[in-house]
Parts: structure tokens; sequence; C-alpha cells
């Protein structure tokens, strides 16, 4: 699906917002999982998940672990 323009400028802002800032694998782990459990079913994404997007965007690892995050969450797994 192509983005739209809106969503194009919007994805600009985030990187232009987090551009001065890139955090590392731990500090992407370390957020991530509060950004996930506080997060509802289309609830809107918080500003925190730009740096979040930010680093899935250049780490396929953390990329991978983000997906099984969510896939985990999907499934309603209530472990905590
Ligand atoms: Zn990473």
């Amino acid at each position: 699906m192509k983005p739209t323009r809106a969503q194009l400028d919007e994805l600009l802002k985030i990187v232009a917002a987090t551009e001065a800032r890139e955090i590392d694998c731990e500090e992407f782990l370390a957020r991530v999982c509060p950004v996930l459990d506080a997060l509802e079913p289309g609830q809107e994404v918080p500003p925190e998940l730009g740096l979040i997007s930010q680093h899935l965007e250049v780490c396929g690892e953390c990329r991978e672990e983000f997906d099984a995050l969510v896939d985990l969450r999907l499934q309603g797994g209530d472990e905590s």
C-alpha cells in the first residue's frame, strides 16, 4: 500500500523530531515493552513510538523482536 502525502508528512515530522537522537537496541527494548503494554488496540500511537519506529527502520533484529512481541499481544498472551 502506498502511503498518502499526509502520512509521508507525518513520517517526516517524526523523523525530524527524532533525528537528533537515536536509540540503541538496549534502549529500544526498554522502551518498546511498556509502550506495547500500554497500547490498546486502535489506540493512538504515543510519541515514544517515534524513536521506536525509527530504530525498527534501521535494525532488522529489533524488527523481528518487535513483530514477535506484537504477535504475542495479538494472541492475548497475558503472562505479565
Ligand atoms: Zn536494534
